[in-house]
């Protein structure tokens, strides 16, 4: 009898652990790499959203014309290290080309395709791992500054439309019912109906991980140094050793250029870094609340009440900036003046591509690398859907979403 093919995944965030956990159900002999523990970098410290109704992308062709305003101020929610940018003008050239409301649109409908199985996918897995403990039905809602911010989002709503998003807008005093502890300093705002959050990320990747490990498959902690291929098998170095495998999944989010290089793909793959701030409350607030304003959201988590958003483009050498924790910190306090003391503060790195799509999908050079990378603002959401993805291709079939939009070939 033949062995099982031997998969190795590299990247233990929540989009190679749903990985890991799909193939090892299917009967492949899985092993999972990470040089840290599963779960504990990007996919640990996010704003904790199924964010199934983000399907317009940061791309549009407004952004352009309010950059330069974005940048001067304080509690703008994007902020660009200048140095870093003059360095990567080609990944800002790329990602200006697709802020197009043609662009717009085709990232909308490729993202809204793949959201619309995310809950679906994540249901499959969570009929096996009890996780109903960290998961809560109170909807997102999200808050407009003003009647310009409000009016100028119905484009970005009917685009969610299209794509089977539902929304309900609500005056001030409607939203105050729902959440009574906001100050009253924003116009009005929406909910997206139907969506979901967990108070505790953390323990949600480290479930269908321990589910994963308990079915058979296999963890080692260690860093890939190296990929290699030859013939028909993967090499990939650790531990000063080549270890082989019969496939190698790369789903190292931020990092994984890194690894795609050595074998000659090279994607225009840079980082959105976002941060939290964490407050030591615990009953404020209901359901998570976007802020506009300046691009976060409140949501209460088993540890706390966590602020998380902005972006910050820096890469990912540079350390955390204290200024965007401050003007994180100081915008929640005016939302929800009663914040008790800061816990903690925390930096992430998105992975992004100048086309707000991530690569899913074989190496062009070769068939047995397949890629999951590049979810940028919504990984966690992605990441059940991205595993069952991989999983089909690994299976030969053809996955029932249209993946062409996804392909890695798509830069060359
Ligand atoms: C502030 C903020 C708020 C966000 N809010 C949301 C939200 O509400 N909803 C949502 O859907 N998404 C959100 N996101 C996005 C989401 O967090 C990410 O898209 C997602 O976590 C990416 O998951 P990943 O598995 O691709 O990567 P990661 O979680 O970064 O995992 C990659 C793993 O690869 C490992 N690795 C890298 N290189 C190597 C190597 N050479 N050898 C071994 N291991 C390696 C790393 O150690 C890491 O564990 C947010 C992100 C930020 C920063």
């Amino acid at each position: 009898m033949n062995a099982k093919p031997h998969i190795a995944v590299v990247g233990a965030g929540i989009v190679g652990i749903c990985s890991a956990y799909f193939l090892n159900k299917s009967g492949f002999q899985v092993t999972l790499i990470d040089k840290n523990d599963p779960g504990t970098i990007t996919s640990y410290g996010h704003a904790s959203t199924f964010a199934d109704y983000a399907c317009v992308p940061v791309n549009s062709p407004d952004l352009i014309k309010e950059i330069p305003s974005m940048l001067f101020r304080s509690d703008s929610p994007l902020t660009v290290d200048f140095f870093y940018a003059i360095k990567n003008l080609d990944w800002a050239f790329k990602f200006i080309k697709n802020c197009t409301t043609k662009q717009v649109n085709y990232i909308s409908g490729a993202l809204g395709n793949l959201l619309n199985s995310a809950s679906v996918s994540y249901d499959e897995i969570f009929s096996e791992v009890d996780v109903s403990k960290y998961i809560k039905n109170e909807e997102a809602l999200y808050l407009y500054q003003n009647k310009y911010e409000f009016l100028k989002a119905k484009t970005s709503n009917k685009i969610r439309e299209k794509n089977g998003v539902k929304i309900k807008i609500l005056s001030k005093n409607e939203i105050l019912d729902l959440e009574p502890n906001l100050a009253s300093i924003f116009y009005n705002g929406q909910l997206f109906i139907g969506s979901r959050h967990t108070n505790n990320p953390a323990a949600i990747s480290k479930k269908i991980f321990e589910t994963f490990v308990n079915n058979g498959g296999r963890f080692l902690k260690n860093n890939i140094a190296d990929i290699k291929s030859k013939e028909n098998l993967v090499t990939l170095i650790y531990g000063n050793n080549e270890h082989n495998f019969d496939k190698v999944i790369i789903c190292a989010g931020s990092w994984s250029n890194i690894l795609t290089k050595k074998i000659g793909d090279d994607f225009p793959l840079d980082t959105e870094r976002g941060y939290h701030v964490m407050f030591n409350n615990y009953d404020l607030i209901n359901r998570p609340v976007g802020w506009s304003q300046s691009g976060f959201y409140l949501t209460q988590l088993e540890e706390g009440l966590r602020a998380a958003g902005t972006v910050e483009i820096a890469g990912l050498n540079k350390p955390e900036n204290k200024k965007r924790t401050k003007m994180i910190e100081s915008e929640a306090r005016k939302l929800l003046p009663q914040l008790k003391e800061v816990k903690s503060t925390w930096l992430g790195f998105r992975p992004t591509l100048p086309d707000s799509l991530p690569v899913i999908g074989p190496s062009k050079k070769y068939k047995n690398i397949i890629y999951g990378f590049g979810h940028h603002h919504i990984g966690w959401t992605l990441g059940a859907v991205t595993g069952k993805i991989i999983n089909s291709i690994c299976n030969d079939r053809v996955p029932n979403i249209n993946i062409e939009p996804f392909s890695p070939s798509r830069f060359n």
